[in-house]
């Protein structure tokens, strides 16, 4: 199905696994939301990673095939780092795990961030903020803000608590940040409510048997 017809989902409660959910099933065809160029524009700007003034900036100046090229590169990063959560989900990682995150150090050697100073326009708290800005310098920096959400996943979330969806063929992956570490669904709404119609179907049969 086409990406542009339905809303990228953001139900992940973390970035970086928001970002492995870019690819899903939300009702019954497959649709990957970065599945070309312009799909990578609108999903970064739907995850608010990045400035929009940077992807119309892009848009321009980039041809749609170097465009399509680092959607390419982003599904692949995506897949690769889908295969390295699934195979450690549920227990919490170890400083084994670093080896297989090096795909991740070489492509921050490339980074071009800078930091700024910034007045702080909100009420209280300190005057000035230190802000990360990043030189836009290709295409292919666009896969930058990727990385970091990925990086954060692992540096800033307990690997115990991410979790697949247990709608049995829902990919949809999530970190449970609940009291009692009870989520058991990506959202209500799409596998909740399909699992509690299920059981009350099967309560109404075992009745009527
Ligand atoms: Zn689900």
């Amino acid at each position: 199905m086409d990406y542009r017809q339905i809303p990228a989902m953001f139900l992940a409660d973390a970035p970086g696994l928001d970002f492995l959910n870019s690819v899903a099933t939300p009702v019954d065809v497959e649709v990957d939301w970065i599945s070309d160029g312009e799909g990578l524009l609108a999903w970064l700007e739907q995850a608010g990673l990045v400035p929009r003034a940077t992807l119309a900036t892009m848009r321009s100046q980039a041809t749609p095939s170097e465009l399509d090229a680092v959607a390419a590169r982003a599904r692949e990063l995506r897949e690769w780092f889908r295969e390295f959560v699934q195979t450690r989900k549920g227990r919490p990682l170890t400083a084994s795990d670093l080896r297989d995150l090096e795909p991740l150090n070489q492509l921050f050697e490339r980074d071009e961030q800078y930091g700024e100073i910034v007045a702080n326009v909100t009420q209280g708290g300190s005057i000035f903020e230190l802000r990360a800005n990043r030189r836009w310098k290709s295409p292919e920096s666009l896969l930058m803000p990727i990385v970091e959400v990925l990086a954060r996943l692992v540096c800033d979330e307990d690997f115990a608590q991410v979790k697949a969806c247990e709608g049995p063929r829902c990919t949809l992956l999530f970190a449970d940040h609940t009291r009692g570490h009870a989520r058991r669904w990506c959202s209500m709404a799409i596998c909740g409510n399909r699992a509690k119609v299920a059981a009350h179907r099967k309560r109404l049969k075992e009745r009527e048997a």
